[in-house]
């Protein structure tokens, strides 16, 4: 049997290995706050998530609401943004309808969200997490990759005591708690830090991996969202296990580049590396056209590729964004912006488009106007992107289209399918002072 190494989590020290079960309590100070794994000292690969991120610092911030069930989010047609773990016990999640988590938990504290409050607790645990290692990958507001590897000498100690100590010092400074999820690449510490929560410290080490895996939803897949997730159970695939029988290539027949993804990952391989930057703060496109244009007509066909051109790169990102923000420069290079919050945040193109549209319309009066852009900002995860949303008929069937498009253009390439309002685009033929800027916008 491999020897488990243990570590204590509050007094940090590591009691002596053994063949035998971990002990319980920590024999140096007692805490129950151990965490055990054969591999613990050797990996270096975290994900770190603040837990309730949103209510936790509310309740940071109003003590008389530690007890309560608090949902963070907008109106009645909205969605909650975040539930803290009090009204996680009725049922309320994040992304369900307003009205449901209502019902289910009448009695809940709804705060709007302040998330410049927020981004403020953010910052600063981003910067206790680049106190340990310059290489933090902030995936949104809250939540981070850390590679700790090759600083067992600077910390004097295993990754695994810097991140514990690391969140301490995230509890102690910001007052919110966080959950650890260590392993050998990225995919993993994310599937590791969601499976202890809150304030949990979850291994996942190199042995026996696949069996690890075999059981799980696919679901667990990063990239696999809500349609993809369905077009897999009706092609029969349930777990990961299911993933692991089938080879690369029948993979990417089938689906496209993320195929290649589903077959990876699903033996527990994943060679991105964490790549340190900013927390992305919006995704936007704009283009400059040759001639003037004033009528809105004339402006659709960009407007419709400017919010693909977004909507590809939110997905690739696995983000969604609640604001959608539309910028025109007049012929006489005056800018103005629009923007409009929506009930539940977006990744899909046909979203960005018809909320750009509307705003669009009020805007054009015949004036010229030179560029055109669109912006989707307030950003999160993908898993609140585009819930079924009552307020919204015929979402989920325009997401389901989009989703398939997007397969088959990641197969066939991007011009293999064009919506009939994209097209028009082509025809006009940009000159070369015609752009997209990929960049985005980072804090
Ligand atoms: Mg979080």
């Amino acid at each position: 049997m491999t020897s488990q190494r243990t570590l204590c989590r509050d007094c940090f020290t590591w009691p002596p290995s053994t063949s035998a079960a971990p002990p319980e309590r920590c024999p140096r100070c007692g805490s129950r706050r151990l965490v055990s794994h054969p591999e613990l000292d050797r990996l270096s690969i975290a994900h770190i998530d603040c837990d309730a991120f949103y209510a936790s610092v509310e309740k940071r911030d109003d003590p008389s609401l530690l007890d309560k069930p608090v949902i963070i989010g907008g109106g009645r047609r909205g969605v909650v943004s975040a539930a803290c773990y009090v009204a996680r016990i009725y049922g309320v999640r994040s992304a369900m309808p307003m009205f449901k988590a209502l019902a289910a938990c009448p009695h809940a504290v709804v705060i709007k969200p302040n998330m410049a409050k927020y981004a403020a607790a953010g910052a600063e645990v981003r910067a206790l997490m680049r106190d340990v290692t310059p290489l933090v990958e902030p995936l949104s507001i809250d939540e981070a990759f850390l590679d700790l590897s090759g600083t067992d000498r600077l910390h004097g100690g295993a990754p695994a005591e810097t991140l514990a100590r690391l969140t301490g010092r995230i509890e102690e400074k910001v007052g919110v708690t966080a959950s650890i999820g260590l392993s050998y690449n990225k995919f993993l510490a994310k599937v590791a830090s969601d499976l202890d929560k809150p304030r949990g410290f979850f291994v996942i080490g190199a042995n026996r991996i696949e069996q690890f895996l075999a059981d799980r939803p696919v679901s667990m897949i990063w990239g696999v969202g809500k349609a993809l997730y369905r077009t897999l159970l009706a092609d029969g695939i349930r777990t990961v296990g299911d993933l692991q029988g089938l080879d690369e290539r029948e993979l990417m027949r089938r689906y496209g580049s993320i195929g290649q993804r589903l077959a990876r990952f699903s033996h527990g391989q994943d060679s991105r590396a964490v790549e340190p930057g900013s927390v992305i703060k919006s995704v936007s496109s704009e283009t400059t056209f040759n001639d003037d244009i004033s009528a809105t007509d004339a402006l659709r066909p960009y407007l419709w590729r400017l919010s693909e051109e977004v909507s590809d790169r939110l997905k690739r990102k696995a983000l969604c964004g609640w604001v959608v923000t539309l910028k025109l420069k007049t012929a006489d290079f005056r800018s103005h912006s629009r923007q409009r919050r929506l009930s539940s945040p977006t990744q899909l193109a046909d979203r960005i488009y018809r909320t750009a549209d509307s705003l669009l319309e009020d805007a054009v009066d015949g004036r010229r106007f030179r560029l055109i852009g669109v912006g989707v900002t307030d950003l999160a995860g993908d898993r609140l992107a585009d819930p079924r949303d009552l307020a919204e008929p015929g979402l989920e069937r325009r997401h389901r289209v989009e989703t398939a498009m997007d397969a088959v253009r990641a197969k066939l390439g991007k011009t293999a399918i064009m919506k009939g309002r994209g097209l028009r685009v082509d025809t006009l033929k940009q000159s070369p002072s015609s752009r997209l800027h990929p960049e985005d916008d980072t804090d």
